[in-house]
């Protein structure tokens, strides 16, 4: 889960209506789902950290800090869960990046990582309040071809052509065009995660990676000079419950 910074509130006051903030989000954080990280170019939502149809959070219904952006299945599945800030891991003030592994099967899972911080309980509840441990739900079209529906899927695919990528970079590794535009794709397709996973043992290209997606350098979560996830997340916005990991 890509770690993001939101920033300060371009706005003195609430957002009112909310869905007003939908802009400022998207310059400050790009175009994607803030859970499953996948690219969605319409009917992203501005989404309520702390759900705004529970009474105890009315309140923050306008509220930049409580503001990510969702896709409709992260969005459906979270629905009005009560979300306490110490029992979950949020990409704008832990460094979910190192907290969750990515594996080729399409699966997300808690990584070693949060288990070293304790924190592996945390990291399950957040995949079950957004969904992202459901299994894949296999969809063939009328020629037997499978058709990605689903989140597990689509990780599934973008795993594969990220692959290709690294391949074809393998045999040019100082082509910075190729570097580029496999930076260009990763941009269209989102999943930041499962890209830094296939190019974790390429520094430039994770650099590039972490400068491409917006947000994620003023995160702090990455080590400028190592690429290294820091960790705690220096969480620089002070939001509650951050610097879990
Ligand atoms: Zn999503």
């Amino acid at each position: 889960m890509r770690p993001v910074r939101r920033g300060r509130s371009p706005r003195p006051n609430d957002f009112e209506p909310y869905p007003d903030a939908k802009p400022a989000l998207i310059s400050r954080l790009g175009g994607y789902c803030s859970y499953c990280e996948r690219r969605i170019a319409t009917n992203l939502a501005v989404e309520h950290i702390q759900p705004k149809n529970l009474p105890a959070y009315i309140h923050l219904e306008g509220r930049w800090e409580n503001f990510l952006l969702g896709c409709v299945n992260c969005n459906s599945t979270k629905s009005d869960k009560d979300v306490l800030l110490d029992h979950i891991l949020l990409p704008d003030r832990d460094n979910t990046f190192l907290a969750f592994t990515y594996s080729p099967d399409g699966t997300v899972s808690p990584s070693a990582a949060a288990a070293r911080h304790g924190i592996t309980r945390q990291a399950e509840d957040t995949l079950a309040l957004t969904g992202l441990d459901k299994r894949i739900s296999a969809v063939f079209d009328e020629n037997g071809k499978r058709v990605s529906i689903d989140r597990v899927s689509q990780r599934l695919e973008v795993w594969a052509v990220a692959e290709e990528a690294s391949a074809d970079l393998s045999n040019q590794p100082d082509n910075k065009d190729i570097r580029r535009i496999i930076v260009q794709a990763a941009l269209g397709y989102g999943f930041f995660s499962i890209w830094m996973t296939i190019f974790k043992d390429d520094s430039d290209m994770r650099n590039r990676l972490i400068d491409a997606f917006p947000g994620t350098r003023e995160s702090g979560c990455f080590d400028p000079a190592d690429v290294r996830p820091v960790s705690p997340a220096p969480n620089p916005d002070d939001l509650a419950g951050g610097g879990k990991i």
